[in-house]
């Protein structure tokens, strides 16, 4: 993988090394089309957003031939439980438990040649990175940051400023992918622009070092902790098998500045339990946009990824859905420069990939109407000195219901996650009458 400056020719031009702009490269790179990729940043030290990796892009890694490489990457081991616990404390009472819910259970499946993943991004991009060094017909560079376009019928020429530098060159090539992620400068200069539902609430995101916590809570081994409660509702979690956490607030209040947070008794708040932490690094704030641009593409231009759509981070969808965008662009470019994909395969890209982005924008939606903050209702608390006979009522109900349906839950997690269908990787939006019979506590305080 060579960092040097960027020739001055290409025939695809990737900018933004983010999970898709890897992807593009690796489809392409597999195929024999050279092509660069451009990131006006470092990219190291990113906070670990994406942690589903789910068992759809496991099988594109499988087919490049790194799904072994990503799974020994991860410090958390392959058996370790995808259950998503749902609590008012990591010292519990459990309202409700979901088995195996991104199937990543690695056994064998008939619907399925890869099982999911919970990974952090920077080492699925890590583990990409590596791959691509192994590739003489792709190259990258950093620190560089696309700031205009030209195209006529047959190029693009591409404007790049150093950032550290400001030094300026061009680049020409048959192609260009904005994989250049939420604010991206292609969509900008192809005149695209974002519709749907802007962010109404603020979050965020910390990781911390905890080493003692995971012998402290008798919840289970889970990789996502609902913890429903009005001190700090959250969801929390492992990043690695050995001390990481992450803690998610969501939908705290606009006047609440993030930054100025005492995480740390937020913390101890949301889960009930006094222990020792360190915060890694610093406050990751996100938005939780649901948009979509109104085009893909101009002629030789295209988006792809964040870049042309925006989820709302529940459900695993982002970086996935991303991933698969850089395969399908991926192969009908190579098809088209090669000569053999026929003149209109390349439009065929926001025909085929628009409605799986609109299909999942909803269901994204869907599940962020019902984060943890949604499911406190004073009039469901199941235990404690604030429980209720409505919480009571529906505790007893739920743990009968638990066990008889902990199958259909995960079944059905699968199919909500959008991972189990190989020929159509959308699944089906779940019925409201199933989500009612599997658990009537989160329907009916939704
Ligand atoms: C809290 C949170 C949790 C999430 N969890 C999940 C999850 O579990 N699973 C999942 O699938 N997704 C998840 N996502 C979404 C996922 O993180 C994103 O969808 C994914 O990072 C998008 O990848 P991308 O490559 O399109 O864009 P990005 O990751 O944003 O990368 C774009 C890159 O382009 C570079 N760039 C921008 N402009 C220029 C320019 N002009 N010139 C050169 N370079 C440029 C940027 O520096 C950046 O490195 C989550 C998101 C959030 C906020």
């Amino acid at each position: 993988m060579a960092v040097t400056s960027p020739k001055e020719e290409t025939e695809v031009l990737i900018v933004g090394s983010g999970p898709v702009g890897l992807a593009s490269a690796i489809e392409l790179g597999h195929r024999g089309i050279r092509c660069t990729v451009v990131e006006q940043h470092e990219r190291v030290g990113q906070n670990p957003r994406a942690k589903t990796t789910n068992v759809r892009t496991r099988e594109h890694l499988r087919r490049w031939g790194i799904a072994d490489a990503l799974r020994k990457a991860s410090t958390l081991p392959a058996e370790y439980p995808s259950n998503i616990v749902f609590a008012t404390s990591m010292k519990g009472p459990v309202l409700a438990r979901i088995e195996n819910a991104f199937y990543c259970w690695p056994e064998r499946n008939d619907l399925y040649s890869e099982s999911g993943q919970w990974v952090p991004q920077y080492l699925i991009e890590e583990v990409m990175r590596g791959h691509l060094a192994g590739f003489s017909n792709v190259s990258f560079h950093f620190n560089q940051r696309l700031s205009a376009v030209k195209q006529c019928e047959h190029a693009v020429k591409a404007t790049l400023v150093h950032t550290e530098t400001g030094e300026e060159s061009t680049i020409a090539s048959k192609y260009l992918i904005g994989a250049d992620g939420g604010r991206s400068t292609v969509r900008k200069l192809i005149g695209a622009t974002m519709t749907g539902r802007p962010a109404e609430y603020r979050n965020f995101n910390v990781v911390l070092r905890a080493p003692k916590l995971a012998a402290m809570h008798p919840l289970g081994p889970a990789i996502q902790y609902w913890l429903v409660n009005d001190e700090a509702p959250c969801l929390f979690g492992p990043m690695d098998g050995v001390d990481r956490w992450y803690f998610m607030a969501t939908k705290i209040d606009k006047s609440l500045d993030p930054e100025s947070v005492d995480v740390c008794d937020m913390i101890r708040r949301s889960t009930g339990i006094d222990f020792e932490m360190e915060i890694v690094g610093s406050v990751d704030p996100w938005l939780a946009h649901s948009l979509i641009a109104d085009r893909y593409s101009d002629r030789r231009l295209f988006l792809a990824g964040d870049a042309c759509h925006l989820h709302v981070p529940f459900g695993g969808f982002g970086m996935n859905m991303g991933i698969a965008d850089g395969v399908d662009l991926g192969w009908k470019m190579a098809a088209t420069l090669q000569g053999w994909g026929g003149p209109h395969l390349l439009a065929t890209y926001e025909l085929e990939r628009r409605p799986v982005h609109l299909r999942v924008l909803n269901e994204a939606n869907l599940n962020y109407v019902k984060v943890a903050n949604q499911f406190i209702k004073r009039v469901w608390m199941p235990r404690g000195p604030k429980a209720t006979r409505c919480g009571k009522r529906w505790e007893r109900r739920l743990w009968k219901r638990r066990h008889a349906n902990s199958k259909r839950w995960a079944s059905f997690s699968a199919t909500a996650m959008k991972t189990h269908r190989p020929s159509f990787p959308m699944g089906r939006s779940l019925p409201r009458s199933i989500l009612k019979t599997m658990c009537p506590l989160l329907i009916r305080v939704a």
